[in-house]
């Protein structure tokens, strides 16, 4: 029997509901499928936690989830700490620490699914979304001086490498060539920004010539959105870099019906360390507590972990079942229904039974 330890972070808001509700399909999978089992530990990291104890990841804390095989993660983000100290403190250092340079972010119209495009549809909005995930804009360089002075200053540091560049760049193409349409959109903004972006530019082609079956093409991101709403059909796979994925991925996910349907995983491809994976979305504190969070974007990113662990045919199975759930019109009210997460969590169950 393969046996794979899974870290669960809940974090604050829906993520404790949305997680939950994933452990929950995850452990029906597991018993129907055979094969695998999965042992999950729970890790009680939160904004709650960091007002108590004064950090989100305790002493020796990031060395414990380097023995996992993967990080499930629901979100990170409360009123009662400001969003800097919370990302910084919990998500970032995982994602950065363990190398997770690879941020992978499918947006499909699922069926049954209404997209508020008029032409989007399954045929015609299926992207995946690469973003560099730990350099960038992102990188935490910068400062702040003469604080409360008119004179304060700020500076904010992007931070490309060739390196950090080239390998999702390299990343890119090879999730590229794995798709039916084999095309890749470079998004940069190298006519304002001339030097970080130019040298993004530059690598791309370079990378380019490794993989000849791949068709490529360059937009600017602010001419991207315009192509997502507008000819959604041209794009397929879209590598950008740690801002411009986060916003473009965002709106994405929106295009797609929800932001309770976008799946995220944070790869270290190398699996030199665990991966992480992710709904897109946030702590939505306006509907904590209510039990109608959408967890299909936690089952998604469920079945991308389980690719991800190599039991890609339970992965599939999973994504089936929630295709089945979306068909079925069985809604949290996000995506126009009434449905609650326990409702939407047993169709899946159910469909994964049947
Ligand atoms: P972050 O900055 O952490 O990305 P945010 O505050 O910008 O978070 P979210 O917390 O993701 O954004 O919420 C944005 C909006 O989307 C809210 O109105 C929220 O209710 C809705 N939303 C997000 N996730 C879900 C979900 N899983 N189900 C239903 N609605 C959701």
């Amino acid at each position: 029997m393969r046996e794979y330890k899974i870290a669960a972070i809940p974090g604050d808001g829906i993520g404790t509901e949305v997680i939950s509700a994933g452990v929950t399909v995850l452990n029906k999978l597991a018993s129907l499928q055979g094969g695998f089992k999965l042992s999950f530990e729970h890790f009680p990291w939160s904004s709650d936690y960091f007002l108590e104890h004064g950090h989100y990841i305790p002493e020796g804390g990031l060395e414990k989830l380097k023995q996992f095989d993967a990080i499930f993660f629901g979100a990170v983000g409360s009123t009662k700490v400001a969003d800097h100290i919370s990302l910084w403190g919990l998500r970032l250092p995982i994602a950065q620490g363990f190398d997770q340079y690879a941020n992978v972010r499918p947006a499909r119209v699922l069926p049954g699914v209404k997209s508020p495009l008029r032409n989007g549809t399954a045929e015609t909005l299926d992207w995946v979304i690469i973003r560099e995930n730990s350099e960038g804009e992102y990188s935490g360089h910068g400062g702040r001086a003469h604080r409360g002075l008119p004179i304060e200053t700020a500076t904010e540091v992007s931070i490309f490498t060739r390196a950090g560049v080239e390998r999702i760049h390299r990343f890119a193409f090879k999730l590229a060539q794995s798709r039916p349409r084999k095309h890749l959109t470079l998004v940069t903004k190298s006519n304002a920004q001339r030097f970080g972006m130019v040298l993004w530019d530059e690598v791309f082609y370079e990378v380019a010539k490794e993989f000849p079956d791949v068709k490529t093409d360059r937009e600017l991101v602010d001419a991207v959105t315009t192509r997502m709403v507008l000819k959604p059909q041209t794009l397929d796979v879209i590598v950008a870099t740690n801002l411009h994925a986060d916003i473009l991925s965002d709106l994405a996910a929106a295009l797609s019906g929800s932001l309770g349907i976008g799946p995220t995983a944070n790869l270290n491809p190398e699996r030199s360390f665990p991966s992480m994976f992710e709904p897109i979305h946030g702590s939505a504190f306006d509907i904590m507590g209510k039990g109608v969070a959408n967890p299909i974007a936690t089952f998604w990113t469920a079945s991308m972990m389980l690719e991800h662990l190599g039991e890609a045919e339970a992965g599939r199975k999973l994504m089936v079942a929630i295709e089945k759930t979306t068909e079925a019109g069985v809604f949290t009210p996000d995506l126009g229904g009434n449905a609650t997460t326990a409702d939407v969590t047993n169709a899946v169950c159910r469909f994964l039974e049947s």
